[in-house]
């Protein structure tokens, strides 16, 4: 499965880089903070070390070195100090096109379909594709809040049938932020039929970032690069409601990204967070620091969602929790407020 990601990454494809990102960013970004550090270097150069696996990956031989951890730790020097070769012909998108890279990345003979969706609440479904969880919200028509990975479609579809619909019921894609790994996979199902895609104004204008942008000036906007363009989406701005499980209203939280949104339905209680806020075993905490635009902005921006009725939070990335949110947001705004003091220790990645 690497392997075959390797190669389809080594002929330009993006849909399937970005799967590699997914999978061995959280390694390549830990042993490119712990290097840089020790040499100094500020974390925005962690930032160049995807550019520069994409810039080389045409010229590697052999795919299983780059893709061991052990090597992606000897590997930043390769990264950090490489002349990449063939950069000039590599396949970085020089004109900035993104074409011919959203197909979906068909599952491998032996590969388990994803488990079926699970109901989270009354017609809200939870589908695990990997290390994302979008959520499907069936009614007479069906919604998405996020669709992951470049390349999901086929997963999604085969979720929307597991619960007995059909994928031409599907007429919204909500995301909560231009994130790869939330709306990478918009475009390609947008792309088959009458499906409105929706994101907050001030990432959807992100998402014409292309990677030879990144490449000129490496940084976080590596995952909204990511994210194929959309040939049309509606904005969102905070305070708009999506009709659907009964008025679901969109409360802007920038931060993670400028146009990050958390969605709330007052009718069921649900608050679906994005990245806006995550779970690491199991403790609920601020947005992840090292992939948050501007994290303390992010943290201040929580303390907006302690003064809704919560019944469950929802997460991009992490099992529902049900304990008590209401008091669980409200201690989180009590620390966003303790953020600006000398004492206060980083507790998040
Ligand atoms: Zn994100
Ligand atoms: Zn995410």
């Amino acid at each position: 499965m690497d392997r075959e990601l390797v190669a389809r990454a080594q002929r330009g494809d993006e849909a399937a880089f970005a799967k590699l990102i997914d999978r061995f960013g959280d390694r390549l970004y830990a042993v490119a903070r712990r290097v840089l550090r020790s040499a100094g270097r500020s974390d925005d150069a962690v930032w160049q070390a995807p550019i520069d696996i994409w810039r080389i990956l045409p010229t590697v031989r052999d795919p299983d070195r780059l893709i061991s951890f052990r090597n992606v730790s000897r590997g930043r020097t390769a990264t950090r100090n490489a002349t990449p070769r063939g950069c000039e012909s590599a396949s970085v998108a020089a004109d900035g096109s993104q074409s011919g890279t959203m197909r979906p990345i068909d599952r491998p003979r032996g590969m388990r379909k994803p488990r079926r969706p699970l109901e989270i609440a009354p017609n809200v479904f939870e589908i695990v594709l990997g290390r994302v969880r979008v959520h499907l919200i069936a009614e007479e028509t069906l919604t998405l809040i996020d669709c992951g990975l470049p390349g999901s479609s086929t997963s999604i579809h085969d979720a929307i049938a597991a619960i007995g619909r059909t994928p031409s019921e599907l007429r919204r894609i909500v995301c909560t932020h231009a994130h790869f790994d939330h709306a990478g996979g918009a475009a390609e199902i947008a792309a088959g039929g009458d499906v409105e895609v929706l994101m907050h104004a001030a990432d959807l204008a992100s998402v014409r970032t292309t990677l030879a942008d990144v490449a000129r000036r490496p940084g976080r906007r590596l995952f909204v690069a990511l994210t194929p363009q959309l040939d049309r989406a509606t904005p969102l701005a905070d305070n708009d409601v999506v009709p659907t499980l009964g008025g679901l209203r969109v409360v802007h939280v920038p931060g993670h990204t400028p146009g990050s949104i958390c969605l709330h339905a007052p009718a069921t209680g649900l608050l679906f967070v994005g990245d806006a806020l995550q779970a690491r075993l199991g403790k609920v905490g601020f947005a992840s620091r090292l992939y948050s635009d501007d994290w303390h902005a992010a943290c201040r921006a929580v303390k907006r969602l302690a003064a809704l009725d919560v019944n469950a939070i929802v997460f991009g990335h992490y099992p529902v929790q049900r304990d008590d949110p209401n008091g669980l947001l409200r201690r989180l705004a009590a620390e966003a407020e303790m953020l600006d003091r000398p004492a206060y220790e980083e507790g998040t990645r």
